[in-house]
């Protein structure tokens, strides 16, 4: 099916993050064929919606446990150790398939509701969490995590996403919305021999691997004393040979930024969730001034808390300037590509995150007639831009489209009912805090 986006202000998020005065996306089965301005524009051979406003893409968020908005606020201002240890795991330990997936709707909604369209995310029930987002319509590239504790076994959790990529494909759903990926959890909570055996079985399919890396200072001091730091351990076990994501990534020396750009490694930068629980600053000029493809990461929610990723835009910046004492670390329009294309460069993905031909038509409308726009559209690019960022965030987003089919229009999912969503969340909830 054809269809036509015209609106007053376009933001493809090309490098350039140009500004389209007067723009037209054109869309045929999900994927755009065209965007850029309405005089260029081929004759309108499809319906045309009219937008006030602008129209960007959805953003990326390249680092999720959604299914803990379930968890959301307990014990959110203990230590790391003791919150982990006497607050989540206990709960997770009780979570069933359903309380998953009834999670997953949940933060599914809200990323949603914020503009954000693809996530990335590492958590139990893998299959659940992928039927909540079918039923929201929104895009995710998802993992059961890979960790070697008592009652687990690390080798049953590589073969069962291996037999799941070998039987549906790598991607698969409408408009290709689910991306299988391989979720080590890290290497201090797995052996090498397992590192090594995830990255083949990821390489020989094409699949992302997910690991948090060098989070806390002190969780892999025996890693590092052994092959000099965590980048150095997972390239010599193979791992950094196929499509990788690295979360976090904050504690890297120079010669693992320079590691990780000689393999491709894409970093998810998560600002909010590593100041909350005091992780540290990750050296974001660094890693892009060494070509090192950056997206951004709200983390889960127990931890950020919301997944409203425009506030991690906004966080990078604030924190690349005061880390290096220079309010030109970061400018407005590099900190919105990386929620968008930067996020689908860390993820190795150049179908989303950008309005261009050949991509799915993932389109986010944000409206301009609240306080962030008083001085209205007609302002230079750079102030529209800095406006956008600073000023607006999600506040006026009012309509999301997915692969081209609306999952929000003003304001609202077209797909699921929200009040039942919070019921089925908050029964959940409620036996799991019990
Ligand atoms: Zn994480």
């Amino acid at each position: 099916m054809s269809q036509r986006f015209h609106a007053p202000v376009v933001l493809p998020c090309d490098p350039a993050c140009s500004v389209i005065r007067d723009g037209v996306v054109d869309v045929d089965d999900g994927r755009i064929t065209y965007c850029g301005p309405a005089a260029d524009a081929p004759p309108p051979a499809a319906p045309v919606t009219a937008l006030s406003g602008i129209l960007l893409p959805g953003l990326v968020n390249t680092h999720a446990h959604s299914p803990m908005t379930l968890l959301r606020g307990m014990g959110g201002d203990l230590p790391l150790l003791r919150w982990l240890n006497e607050i989540i795991w206990p709960a997770e330990a009780k979570l069933r398939a359903e309380d998953v997936r009834a999670g997953m709707v949940l933060g599914s909604l809200e990323m949603l509701s914020h503009g954000v369209t693809t996530s990335a995310e590492m958590y139990f029930h893998p299959e659940e969490m992928a039927d909540a987002v079918l039923s929201t319509g929104a895009r995710v590239v998802l993992g059961g995590p890979i960790l070697d504790l008592p009652g687990l076994d690390w080798h049953a959790m590589i073969t069962a996403t291996e037999r799941w990529v070998d039987a549906d494909g790598l991607r698969f759903g409408p408009g290709e919305r689910i991306e299988l990926s391989f979720a080590a959890h890290s290497a201090y909570m797995l052996p090498p021999e397992a590192l090594r055996l995830t990255g083949e079985a990821a390489a020989a399919r094409g699949a992302l691997v997910q690991i948090h890396v060098a989070e806390a200072a002190n969780e892999d001091e025996r890693q590092r004393a052994e092959f000099g730091s965590v980048p150095k351990l997972l390239d010599q076990v193979g791992l950094l040979d196929g499509r990788v994501l690295a979360a976090h990534a904050i504690h890297l020396s120079d010669e693992d930024i320079a590691l990780f750009a000689a393999r491709g490694v894409g970093v998810a930068h998560c600002p909010g969730s590593n100041g909350k629980l005091a992780s540290g600053i990750a050296r974001l000029t660094d890693l892009r001034a060494a070509a090192v493809p950056v997206g951004l990461g709200t983390d889960g929610p127990a931890s950020n808390d919301d997944l409203d990723l425009w506030e991690e835009i906004q966080l990078a910046a604030v924190l690349a300037r005061l880390s290096t004492k220079d309010s030109t670390a970061l400018g407005a329009a590099d900190a919105l590509l990386l929620a968008t294309r930067g996020g689908a460069d860390a993820l190795g993905r150049n179908d989303i995150g950008a309005l261009e031909a050949g991509r799915w038509a993932d389109l986010v409308h944000l409206e301009t007639d609240g306080f962030a726009f008083a001085a209205g559209l007609d302002v230079p690019d750079e102030q529209l831009l800095a406006n956008v960022v600073w000023a607006a965030g999600s506040r006026r987003l009012r309509d999301v489209w997915v692969a081209g089919e609306q999952v929000v229009a003003d304001g609202e999912s077209t797909r699921v009912d929200r009040e039942k969503a919070y019921a089925t969340a908050r029964e959940s909830a409620a036996r799991v805090r019990s």
